[in-house]
């Protein structure tokens, strides 16, 4: 079995991450495990960001490196949050003040303006010097709520109604969520294009 290292200390996605490519006979270890800490995102895109993580990750420990980067990009704030969605009041990770501070920004905005939507990029490295890592982009296509809606999920999900949905992403049971997601559908052509991998493509020069 090849073992793969997540650039990202997030447990969650450790488990989600080793779910799906545990089934293409492949193991995911958090980078962390092998004393590596977090680098700086100095990208000014998602796929910079992911790929930026990625090669510290695979410099760091001489294994294939796989990492993630997403957020909520917004229409009528020129893509805002984006990047610093994470952080968009102010500190890492403060879900209920990113929420406030978007449904502030969008107070004057109409029903018809509310267009968003989530992305996600996953950037697989075979080694810090692979020429052609292995991209997979995922966009979850909605608009944001006046109110939050629902109790589940995390971040934005509760100002997030999809396309096509009458629920919020907070009101979605998480496997329909993962079905959906922009993180949902990176996954799956992620796995996709590992399928088509030979496998001694992985192996570090
Ligand atoms: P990261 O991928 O953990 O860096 O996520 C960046 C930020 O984007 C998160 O902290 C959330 O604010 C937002 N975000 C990314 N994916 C989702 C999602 O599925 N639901 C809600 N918020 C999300």
């Amino acid at each position: 079995m090849k073992t793969i290292v997540l650039a990202s200390g997030n447990q969650g996605k450790l488990v989600e991450l080793g779910t799906l490519l545990g089934a293409l006979d492949l193991t995911v270890v958090a980078q962390g495990d092998h004393g590596v800490a977090d680098c700086d995102e100095t990208g000014l895109t998602f796929v910079e960001n992911a790929l930026i993580k990625a090669r510290h990750a695979a410099r760091a420990t001489g294994l294939p490196a796989l990492a993630d980067d997403s957020g909520l990009c917004v229409a009528a704030l020129a893509g805002a949050p984006g990047l610093y969605s994470a952080r968009y009041a102010g500190r890492h990770g403060d879900d209920a003040a990113n929420n406030k501070r978007l449904l502030a920004e969008l107070h004057d905005v109409s029903e018809t303006e509310r267009d968003a939507y989530f992305y996600c990029c996953l950037v697989l490295l075979r080694h810090a010097a692979d020429p052609s890592p292995i991209i997979a982009e995922g966009r979850w296509h909605g608009r944001i709520l006046r109110q939050p809606r629902g109790d589940r999920g995390f971040g934005y999900d509760p100002l997030f109604q999809p396309l096509d949905s009458a629920a919020s992403a907070a009101e979605l049971d998480i496997d329909d969520k993962n079905r959906l997601s922009h993180r949902g559908q990176a996954m799956v052509l992620l796995r996709d294009q590992l399928q088509r991998e030979p496998w001694r493509m992985l192996k570090t020069p």
